[in-house]
């Protein structure tokens, strides 16, 4: 396992796009959606025809990997998933598949690779030459969802490292501006970029897309958040401590037009649970641990019991951006990712992280 993430993730550096295992010819696969972006996955814009044996269709969606495909439908199981059957092309019910796990075929934005098959034989087969253990639809992908902070966090990894970088060289060289923010998709915004970037490459395209919707689009948002405004005499009504000395952590709620300020989310917490029929959700607000900016609570990732402290002690730490919440709670080894509704309707959280 080891080894073939320091493989993946070598050939990831490489971006090794010579005919891999999983390409095919565009003339030999079957592309069901329509659109400019019809050739590109609907959640991370790679080209379909690339990574073509790992497709899965889901409500006239084409993703590139099962990894995509949980990344759209999270948590919830599909039941109208097809998968590329590898020996024939052609999709098949994923639910009657047979999916191979762990082969040493490479996979498709995971370590894990995992290849499906109509018949049972086929995978039998391929298990003997690539090794490999065979699941069901619903196994393998129950195994996605095990491994995707995983592979997220490699696939991040290399985007910091490199991608983020090529992206923005090649779009200030090769590419006409154009105004992220009016693209609802990343799949769409690479089509765009297809007719105004001076390159056919696929793989530069996906870079300048990358970049593009990650760093400009994330911080063109943030910056219109700005921050919460307060004054020195502000206080936390539930602890009664002065929230200017703390600007990372500030939180806000207003209530009837009067601005109420906390020192931590964790304290905004307590005083909107407490006063749950007065509050408007959607006037509370929680500074974004990466940025500083001011974001809306209920739509922010809090990370629960993690290793850094507010001044209060124990926080949930928020951020505006889900992967940016996942990446700091591994590293940071916190113990899960709340949403704000979950918080203020789950009892026992707050009395959880009460007793840490
Ligand atoms: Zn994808
Ligand atoms: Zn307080």
């Amino acid at each position: 396992m080891i080894f073939r993430a320091i493989f993946l993730s070598i050939v990831l550096m490489c971006g090794l796009n010579a005919k891999m295992f999983q390409s095919v010819d565009v003339s030999k696969g079957v592309f069901v959606q329509h659109g400019k972006d019809k050739m590109y996955c609907s959640n991370c814009a790679m080209s379909l025809s690339t990574y073509y044996k790992t497709n899965h269709i889901h409500k006239n969606h084409q993703y590139c990997s099962l990894h995509c495909l949980y990344d759209a439908t999270k948590g919830n199981i599909p039941d109208d998933v097809k998968v590329v059957d590898t020996n024939s092309l052609k999709f098949i019910d994923a639910k009657k598949a047979y999916y191979v796990v762990g082969s040493d075929k490479m996979g498709t934005m995971t370590y894990n690779s995992k290849y499906a098959f109509k018949s049972f034989d086929d995978a039998k087969k391929f298990v003997k030459k690539n090794g490999g253990k065979i699941s069901n639809f619903v196994e393998a992908y129950e195994i996605t969802e095990e491994d995707f902070l995983q592979d997220l966090k490699l696939l991040q990894a290399k985007k910091e490292k490199k991608t983020y970088k090529l992206g923005k060289k090649l779009y200030t060289k090769k590419c006409e501006k154009v105004n992220v923010n009016s693209f609802e998709t990343i799949s769409l915004l690479k089509a765009k970029l297809k007719n105004v970037c001076k390159t056919r490459r696929d793989r530069e395209l996906q870079y300048v897309a990358e970049y593009l919707w990650d760093v400009v689009k994330k911080n063109k948002v943030l910056e219109a958040f700005g921050k919460i405004e307060y004054t020195k005499h502000d206080k936390c009504p539930i602890c009664g401590m002065f929230v200017y000395k703390y600007p990372k952590w500030v939180a806000m709620v207003e209530v009837n037009g009067k601005k109420i300020y906390f020192d931590g989310a964790k304290d905004m917490f307590k005083y909107v649970i407490k006063h749950k029929s007065k509050i408007d959700n959607k006037k509370v607000f929680v500074t974004d641990y990466f940025s500083g900016k001011k974001i809306d609570a209920l739509f922010a990732h809090f990370v629960y019991g993690s290793n850094v402290y507010g001044p209060m002690g124990n926080e949930f730490i928020p951020f505006y951006s889900e992967k940016d919440a996942n990446s700091f709670r591994k590293d940071h080894y916190g113990m899960a990712v709340y949403g704000f509704l979950q918080i203020i309707e789950d009892k026992e959280i707050m009395q959880d992280i009460k007793e840490l």
